[in-house]
């Protein structure tokens, strides 16, 4: 269970964005993918979405192998930093929105969206549209509607990128949170090493393409195995 990743490698032209990536992803843990932009964080996320699909390797998503699997018929939750929330539906009917296309029985529909309500902590703002919530909580509910469906996957692309240092703050914890009580398998990309420390369970550092080192946070930051992991992590932002 988890993800498992084996020998992945993505070319643009000659360009190689990703190189011979082996990762395991440890079900229900949550994962951080840090390096330097241009790194391949985002290349291999959207790999594991199956928005790209890689030249070598293969990928499997709780036991299955999905390297050649429609996005479509993935059950993965995304959120980015720009994913937009529909502006026309409120709250609560964006929340609902993945169940409803699925056919969710109504009295199921509205017992998931009150729950997920809860655990963003936006109980009371459920019938407002997305431009009457700040940019924090507009990302509090992308999360929760990426939830609604139960995916087997969540994935985040720098989704505290646009927000101010005093909100991305209180999402890393807030994220955290979450994750205890969620459990869904998660990675998170970021070029914050602060971030992925705060957040996330392991952490993996990138740089050109290639993994330079996988460990947890402590691990990371008390025993850098490359001189790349030491100068990046060694970096005050
Ligand atoms: P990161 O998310 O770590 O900043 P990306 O995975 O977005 O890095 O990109 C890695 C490298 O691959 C970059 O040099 C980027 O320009 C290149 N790249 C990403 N997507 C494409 C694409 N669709 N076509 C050509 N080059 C791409
Ligand atoms: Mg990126």
């Amino acid at each position: 269970m988890g993800i498992i990743i084996q020998q992945v490698s993505k070319n643009f032209g000659d360009f190689q964005a990703l190189r011979e990536i082996n990762l395991d992803v440890k079900d229900g843990t949550l994962v951080a993918l840090l390096g330097p932009s241009g790194s391949g964080k985002s290349t291999l996320l959207r790999t594991i979405a199956g928005l790209e699909q890689p030249d070598r390797g293969s990928i499997w998503i709780n036991g299955q192998d999905t390297t050649y699997l429609d996005v479509r018929d993935r059950n993965i939750g995304f959120v980015f930093q720009h994913y937009a929330l529909f502006k026309h539906l409120t709250v609560r009917q964006n929340i609902a929105f993945g169940l409803e296309i699925r056919k969710t029985p109504p009295k199921l529909v509205k017992e998931k969206t009150e729950e997920l309500l809860g655990l963003i902590q936006l109980e009371g703002l459920g019938n407002r549209y997305p431009n009457q919530l700040s940019g924090g909580q507009r990302q509090r509910v992308a999360l929760a509607r990426a939830l609604a469906v139960s995916p087997q996957v969540l994935l985040l692309d720098e989704p505290f990128g646009a927000l101010d240092a005093k909100v991305r703050k209180e999402l890393r914890a807030w994220l955290r949170r979450l994750h205890q009580e969620v459990h869904v398998t998660s990675v998170f990309v970021t070029h914050d090493q602060e971030e992925a420390m705060e957040v996330a369970d392991y952490i993996v550092v990138m740089n050109e393409g290639k993994i330079e080192q996988v460990g947890t946070p402590t691990e990371i930051y008390d025993h850098p195995a490359t001189p790349f992991v030491m100068s990046f992590v060694g970096e005050v932002n």
